[in-house]
C-alpha cells in the first residue's frame, strides 16, 4: 500500500515531552509501514506553535536525524486550533491520509493501527474517542464531561469525549479547508464536512512530562468559543427568558394592583431592590451573551490569517 500518511503533532513549549514522544511516534510509523497500512514516503510532523523554549530546535534536531521527521513552525502562538489546522492544511497538499494527534503521549497510539484500517475500508474520518478518563483528576472529568453535555444542550453538536485525535484523509481536509471562519473549533467543524465516518476508542494516559495547557479557565473559553461559533441557540434561549420574564412582570402588576386597593402596599422596599437586581443581573448576562456573538461577527468580517507559517524543515 502506497498511502502516504502524515502524522501532524501540535507543539507549544514541549521541549520535555518532545525527546521522550517523538521517537515513538516515529517507531509507530515505522510499524504502520511495516504492516503495509502506509507508504514508505510517511512522516511525522511537528506543529512548532511559536514556543518559547527549545521546541523548535528540537524539532530542526530531528528532522536532521531522520527525514521521516518534518517540522513547520508558525510565527507566533497561535493555540492549539489553529496550530493544528496549519499543520493539516500543510499535510494535506503532501499527503494522502492524517492523523492529528497531542504530543505529550495522552493518546494511545496504538490505536492508529485500527484507524488506518478503517481508512483502507472507505471511511474518511475516524475519531478517537476517550472510553474512560481515570487517570485524569475528579475535577478535569466532572468539567471535562460538563463540558460535552453543556455544549450539547447549547446546540453545538460534537462527538461525545473525542478530543482531536483523529483520522482526516486528504478529501475530507479539502472539506475542511472551504470552511473559511477565523474562530476555530475542530471538533464541532469536522462533523458539518460530512464524509462516511467511525469512531475507536482508547483510554487516556497521563502526560508523560510537562504541563497541561489547559486549565479550567481556558477551557471554558473553549466551551463558549465552541458554543458560540457552531450555533445560535443562546440568542433564542435569551428571547424565551425574556418573554418569560414579561409573563412574570405582568403577573407582578396585577398583584401590585390588587394589593393597591386591599391597601397593603407600605413596606415592600426589600422585595423591590431583589427584583431590581436579579432583572438587572439577567440583562447583563443577556447583553454578554449577544456582545459574544457580535464580537465573533467583528473578528470574522477582519478575515485575518489563522496560523501564518514562517519556515518548515523542508525549506531548502
Ligand atoms: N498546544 C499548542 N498550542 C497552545 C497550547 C497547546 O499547540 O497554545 C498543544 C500542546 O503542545 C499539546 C496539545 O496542544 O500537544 C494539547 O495541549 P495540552 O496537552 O496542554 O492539553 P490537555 O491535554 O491538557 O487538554
Ligand atoms: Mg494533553
Amino acid at each position: 500500500m502506497d498511502k502516504s500518511l502524515y502524522i501532524v503533532i501540535p507543539c507549544y513549549n514541549e521541549e520535555k515531552v518532545l525527546p521522550i514522544t517523538a521517537p515513538m511516534f516515529l517507531e509507530k510509523l515505522n510499524s504502520l509501514i511495516e504492516q503495509g497500512l502506509c507508504g514508505e514516503n510517511s512522516k511525522v510532523v511537528f506543529v512548532n506553535d511559536g514556543s518559547k523554549d527549545k521546541t523548535w530546535d528540537i524539532i530542526q534536531e530531528l528532522a536532521k536525524e531522520n527525514p521521516k521527521y518534518a517540522g513547520v513552525t508558525l510565527s507566533r502562538n497561535r493555540g492549539h486550533q489553529n496550530a493544528l489546522l496549519g499543520g493539516l492544511m500543510w499535510a494535506k497538499d503532501r499527503c494522502d491520509v492524517t492523523i492529528s494527534i497531542d504530543c505529550d503521549g495522552q493518546d494511545d497510539i496504538n490505536r492508529m493501527d485500527e484507524m488506518m484500517r478503517h481508512y483502507h475500508d472507505g471511511c474518511h474520518v475516524v475519531y478517537g474517542v476517550r472510553s474512560k478518563r481515570e487517570t485524569d483528576t475528579f475535577f478535569k472529568r466532572a468539567t471535562a464531561e460538563g463540558f460535552y453535555k453543556f455544549m450539547s444542550l447549547m446546540g453545538a453538536d460534537t462527538v461525545f469525549n473525542h478530543a482531536d485525535y483523529r483520522l482526516m484523509s486528504k478529501e475530507a481536509l479539502e472539506g475542511l479547508s472551504q470552511f473559511k471562519e477565523v474562530n476555530l473549533f475542530l471538533r464541532g467543524l469536522v462533523p458539518m464536512v460530512g464524509y462516511k465516518s467511525t469512531s475507536v476508542y482508547y483510554e487516556r494516559f497521563e502526560r508523560i512530562a510537562g504541563e497541561s495547557h489547559y486549565p479550567f479557565s481556558k477551557m471554558l473559553n473553549l466551551a463558549l468559543n465552541g458554543i458560540t461559533s457552531l450555533s445560535v441557540k443562546p440568542l433564542r434561549y435569551i428571547t424565551g427568558l425574556g418573554f418569560a420574564m414579561s409573563a412574570f412582570s405582568l403577573l407582578a402588576i396585577v398583584w401590585a394592583v390588587v394589593s393597591h386597593f386591599v391597601g397593603a402596599t407600605v413596606s415592600g422596599w426589600a422585595s423591590l431592590i431583589c427584583v431590581m437586581c436579579f432583572l438587572g443581573g439577567i440583562q447583563l448576562f443577556c447583553l454578554g451573551i449577544i456582545g459574544e456573538y457580535i464580537g465573533k461577527i467583528y473578528s470574522e468580517t477582519k478575515r485575518r490569517p489563522r496560523y501564518i507559517i514562517e519556515k518548515t524543515t523542508e525549506d531548502k
